[in-house]
C-alpha cells in the first residue's frame, strides 16, 4: 500500500535543497542591509568567490553604481509589500562582463534564531543574450525602416521624374497622354467635353538666333510658368517638345476651349518678354489649335491631332492667332 500524503507537499521539500540546487544565481540578503547572507553555487560562479568568502559583504557591490538606489529602492518596496516583484539588474560579474538578469525579488518567512533579519530571495535570470538580441532586431528594424523610407522617397522622385518635363518642370507629353486617356473614359462615361490647346511659340528660332540658345530656354520656362498660372488647377499643362505645348481642360467644350486659348493668347502677347520687341510680330507670340470631344473628333487621338491641325492652320494663316478646328467639309473627306 503505498502511502499518501495529504498536505503541502512544498512545505515538506527543503528549501535548502532547492535553494542550492537552483540553475540560476540564487542569493539571500538582509532586506536591510543588503548584505549577503547566502548564496547557491551559480552565484558563487558569477561574484567570484564562495559563499564563505562573500557573505556579510553588500551586495550592492556588483551592481553598477547608476543602478544601486533604484535597486535599493525595488529592495524596500518588495521589503515593504511582501509581494513578490520583477526587477532587472545589471550584475558585474567576475569574468569582467556586466551581464543583465531579470531578477525574482521575494521577501521570505524566516522561523528562525535571528528574527529581527528580514530575508530577501533574489533568483536571477541572465537575459543579456536575449536583450541582446531584442536590441540588434530593434536596430535592423529600424536601418530597415530608414532603407525604406529612402527607397520610398527615390520611387516618388523617380515617378515625378518621369512625368515631368526636365527643363521647364512642367508636365511631359507622357503625363499629357496618361491624363487624357483618363479624361477620355470620364467623358464618354459621363458624356461630358474635354478641349485639348496645341501651342506653338512664333518665330522661336529667330529668337534662339538673335538672344542665344540659353535665352530661349529661359523664354520657354517663363511661358511654362505663364501657362500653368493661366490655367485651371484641374487642366494638364504639358510641354509635348521643343517649343510646343499642349494643354488639356476638362470640361470644356468648343466655345469655352476657344475663348480660353484667346485668353492666353492675349496673355501672352502682353506678358513684356525680354527681348519680345524684337520678334517680326513685335512680341512674343503664341499660334493656337483648339479641339474638343465630342464636337471635333470621336477619340482621345484624334481629337489631339484635330488641335494640331487646327494649329498648323494658325501658323498657315499668319500666326499669333486662335483656330477652333473644323470638321472637313463630306465633300473633303
Ligand atoms: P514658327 O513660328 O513657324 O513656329 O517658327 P519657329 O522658329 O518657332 O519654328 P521652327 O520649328 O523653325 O524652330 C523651332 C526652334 O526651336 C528650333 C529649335 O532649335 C528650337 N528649340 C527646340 N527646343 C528647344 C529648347 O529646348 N531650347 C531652345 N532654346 N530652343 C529650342
Ligand atoms: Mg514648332
Ligand atoms: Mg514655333
Amino acid at each position: 500500500m503505498t502511502e499518501s500524503y495529504e498536505g503541502n507537499w512544498a512545505s515538506q521539500a527543503s528549501y535548502s535543497d532547492l535553494f542550492f540546487k537552483l540553475l540560476d544565481p540564487a542569493f539571500l540578503i538582509d532586506g536591510e542591509s543588503l548584505k549577503i547572507l547566502e548564496i547557491n553555487d551559480a552565484a558563487e560562479k558569477i561574484l567570484g568567490g564562495s559563499a564563505e568568502e562573500l557573505r556579510e559583504q553588500s551586495i550592492e557591490r556588483w551592481i553598477p553604481e547608476a543602478e544601486r538606489a533604484d535597486f535599493a529602492l525595488q529592495v524596500r518596496v518588495t521589503m515593504r509589500r511582501y509581494h513578490p516583484r520583477l526587477h532587472e539588474i545589471s550584475i558585474q560579474c567576475a569574468d569582467g562582463r556586466t551581464r543583465l538578469y531579470r531578477c525574482d525579488l521575494c521577501q521570505l518567512q524566516t522561523q528562525d534564531v535571528n528574527k529581527h533579519r528580514s530575508v530577501l530571495q533574489i533568483i536571477a535570470h541572465d537575459i543579456t543574450a536575449q536583450r541582446e538580441a531584442e536590441q540588434n532586431a530593434q536596430k535592423y528594424l529600424s536601418e530597415l525602416q530608414t532603407a525604406l523610407s529612402d527607397l520610398k522617397a527615390a520611387n516618388e522622385k523617380l515617378e515625378s521624374m518621369s512625368v515631368t518635363d526636365e527643363m521647364t518642370g512642367i508636365h511631359n507629353f507622357r503625363y499629357l497622354k496618361q491624363r487624357l486617356e483618363i479624361e477620355h473614359r470620364r467623358a464618354i462615361r459621363f458624356k461630358r467635353p474635354y478641349a485639348i490647346l496645341f501651342l506653338d511659340v512664333d518665330h522661336f528660332k529667330h529668337y534662339n538666333d538673335r538672344n542665344g540658345h540659353p535665352a530661349g530656354d529661359a523664354l520657354l520656362r517663363g511661358l511654362a510658368q505663364l501657362l500653368k498660372k493661366s490655367s485651371r488647377e484641374t487642366d494638364c499643362v504639358a510641354r509635348y517638345g521643343g517649343e510646343e505645348f499642349v494643354i488639356l481642360a476638362p470640361e470644356t467644350n468648343e466655345q469655352q476651349g476657344s475663348e480660353f486659348a484667346e485668353r492666353l493668347r492675349k496673355i501672352i502677347t502682353s506678358a513684356g518678354f525680354e527681348n519680345g520687341e524684337h520678334q517680326p510680330l513685335g512680341c512674343i507670340s503664341v499660334s493656337i489649335g483648339v479641339a474638343c470631344y465630342p464636337e471635333s473628333a470621336p477619340s482621345a487621338e484624334d481629337t489631339l491631332k484635330a488641335a494640331d491641325e487646327a494649329l498648323y492652320h494658325s501658323k498657315k494663316s499668319g500666326r499669333n492667332r486662335v483656330t477652333r478646328y473644323s470638321k472637313p467639309h463630306p465633300a473633303e473627306s
